[in-house]
Order: structure tokens, then sequence, then C-alpha cells
């Protein structure tokens, strides 16, 4: 039982246009999917860089965990997210060695994924998130 790559790093930004629009360029591919995830308050960009991602944040709120990011540290790297095959597996195997996992069950995030948190305070200041691809758009 592992986590098996670098599935994305979510990037906080501003404005999730401008920044698209900047990442574009950097990274010489277009953006494949915008999308919003209202139990995070969040709104999405993702591109895809050699199997791996990158997704800008946007905070759709003023009190959402984005903004509340943003107004501490300013922009920047937000999370990095691990691919797991079974999220309710490594969530138990993860709080038996001492990580403090954020949620109680998996959430729905982005990108047609699962996703769980672990406190920042677990892993010296990065905030990890474990991602499972949905079997299906059921869930
Ligand atoms: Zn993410």
């Amino acid at each position: 039982m592992k986590l098996k790559k670098i599935e994305h790093i979510g990037i906080a930004v501003n404005d999730l246009e401008s920044a698209s629009a900047l990442y574009e360029k950097l990274l010489g591919t277009a953006c494949y999917k915008v999308e919003s995830v209202e139990g995070e308050g969040v709104r999405t960009a993702f591109f895809e860089v050699g199997g791996s991602k990158i997704e800008l944040l946007e905070a759709m709120a003023a009190d959402s965990p984005i903004a509340r990011f943003i107004e501490k540290r300013g922009e920047g790297i937000h999370h990095i997210a691990f691919e797991v095959d079974d999220l309710e597996a490594e969530a138990e195997r993860l709080r038996s060695e001492g990580f403090r996992v954020l949620n109680e069950s998996p959430r729905p995030g982005a990108d047609n994924k699962r996703v769980l948190f672990l406190h920042p305070k677990s892993s010296h200041g990065v905030l990890i998130e474990l991602c499972q691809e949905k079997a299906d758009s059921s869930q």
C-alpha cells in the first residue's frame, strides 16, 4: 500500500483567468478543464504536464479555504496531491501511522476524483491531498 504518483500540484491564485493565461504560456499547453467544486468554495483550472497536472485554485467566496490561505500566505503552492488506489484503506493506514487526516470520509473533488486531506502539521507544513479516480460518475 503506497501513494502511486504526484497526481497534481494545487496552486492558489487570485484570478483564475489571468493565471490560466499565464500558465498556458508557461507550459505551452492549453487548460483542458475549468470546474467549480461548490463544497470547497473553489473554481479550478487544470493543465496536463507529462502525466502530472497543475490545478489552479481560485476562491469563490471570501470565507472559503483558498481565500483564507491567500490572505495569510499570498498566492502560491497550496497542496500536493497523490494518487491512490483505495482512499479509505490509505486513510486508515496513514491514521495508524500517526498522520492527521482532516476529513472523516472522502469528499468530492475536481476532475472526477474523490479526495481526502492530511493536516499540514502532519507533513512539515505541506497540505497533502490523497485522490482516487471515481469509478463512475454517479458517486
Ligand atoms: Zn487538488
